[in-house]
């Protein structure tokens, strides 16, 4: 599928460091080995059913800040995304609304390549829409149920076979897996997150309530597709475990999301690559802390929602937008205040005053103390909002601006001040 339109990253002097990034599931600072100088990074997409939100610009602009970060120390990145246009709150609101499944998510996605050039964000290699991938996806169940560690569910109400639900037992017998390999959770948080995201603890007839559904079998006016293992759709983490494997090979080397898909799902795709390839599906994960907004989480349910789509129409400067989210470290959760937006404007303000100070580039220009300091801050654990006090306190010594500084922070903050 159709990414969308990378912005201009300037080259810059030199290398810069490999960063160390926290891992979920060892929870300690890792700094990725690339291998051959590549280094690949998958990282779950939305589901196209309502607008960017200021929570999914966060994490998409944490990775953004990875992949920038990487190429800048001379790595070849290949990143994946996937878009899960077929899902149970996308053809909810579908129905809700009136509008034809696909078009809702054809527009959505339209709209979320649209906020994400706004943000200055570096496309995918691999931007990969589930529809497009649903023979892909089943005929990797149709392995895990010939291995053992997949089973069909007796499925009244569906005429077309059963779903199929994947044995986290048998997976934790079979392979080098095991629940809480990746989120380190005990037993209670795992059966409270997997209730509350999209898990079926109750459904009759699995083996375990923790075991996920690998294909929903087809319902009457529900969109299917015919396949290796009968007639129906993807479940969720399934989709991602084959994204991933298809674009990147079997093991990424960052896997990635907001901290909300740490358990079921990345737990769960990666138990799925483990149980197809015999290897997990990333040497380390990395996970992006929660966006709140009047003092709740903003999500699409409680309905708080900050849109970048709705802030650029009002005529906000989007790179003021990326300011005041990255403002704010990657990892951590914070809360979106009226007055961010403003204070970022500000800032972009006095930055863009003092880069349109800057002098001619001169030859074969070198390092500056700027570039420096932003290096050694984005590779301790992507510290943007250190980053972003480097230049403050650049640019409010009233140092002078040079043509490698102005670069140092388009290619490594995002932020274009030659604008
Ligand atoms: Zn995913």
């Amino acid at each position: 599928m159709r990414s969308w339109n990378a912005p201009t990253v300037p080259s810059l002097p030199g290398d810069g460091p490999v960063p160390a990034l926290w891992d979920t599931a060892t929870a300690s600072f890792v700094t990725t080995r690339p291998v051959d100088g590549a280094a690949t990074l998958y990282v779950c997409g939305i589901t196209p059913y309502d607008a960017t939100h200021l929570g999914h610009a966060s994490t998409y602009l944490a990775f953004d800040s990875l992949v920038r970060v990487w190429r800048d120390a001379g790595l070849r990145v290949t990143y994946a995304q996937n878009t899960t246009d077929v899902d149970d709150p996308l053809l909810e609101r579908a129905t809700a609304t009136g509008v034809d499944w696909r078009a809702l998510a054809a527009s959505q996605t339209d709209l979320f390549r649209s906020d994400m050039e706004h943000l200055a964000v570096v496309p995918p290699e691999h931007y990969v829409a589930v529809t497009d991938v649903v023979g892909d996806v089943a005929d990797a169940v149709a392995g895990l149920i010939d291995s053992g560690v997949a089973y069909r569910v007796e499925t009244p109400g569906s005429e077309a076979g059963d779903d199929v639900y994947f044995d986290v037992r048998g997976a934790e017998r079979d392979t080098s897996w095991h629940l809480g390999l990746e989120s380190r959770y005990d037993a209670p948080t795992m059966a409270r997150f997997f209730a509350e995201r999209g898990g079926d603890p109750d459904r009759a007839g699995k083996r375990d309530p923790l075991d996920p559904l690998l294909w929903r079998a087809a319902r009457a006016d529900e969109p299917s597709w015919p396949s290796s293992v009968g007639p129906g759709r993807p479940g969720w983490h399934i989709e991602c475990t084959v994204i991933a494997e298809q674009h990147l090979g079997a093991t990424a080397t960052v896997a990635g999301g907001g901290s909300d898909l740490v358990f079921p799902h990345h737990e769960m795709s990666t138990a799925h690559a483990t149980s197809i390839t015999g290897e997990p599906s990333a040497r380390q994960w990395a996970h992006s802390g929660m966006v709140a907004y009047q003092g709740e989480k903003m999500s699409k349910s409680l309905g708080n929602l900050v849109k970048v789509s709705e802030l650029v129409s009002a005529g906000r400067d989007a790179r003021a937008v990326r300011l005041a989210i990255t403002a704010h470290h990657w990892r951590s959760d914070w809360e979106w205040l009226d007055d961010d937006l403003a204070d970022a404007e500000a800032r972009l303000e006095r930055w863009t005053a003092w880069a349109h100070g800057v002098g001619p580039q001169e030859a074969g220009a070198g390092t500056t103390p700027l570039l420096a300091l932003l290096r050694a801050a984005l590779a301790d654990d992507l510290d943007t909002p250190r980053a972003i006090r480097a230049v403050d306190d650049h640019v409010a010594a009233g140092r002078p601006a040079t043509a490698v500084d102005v670069d140092a922070v388009a290619a490594l903050l995002g932020i274009d001040l030659r604008r």
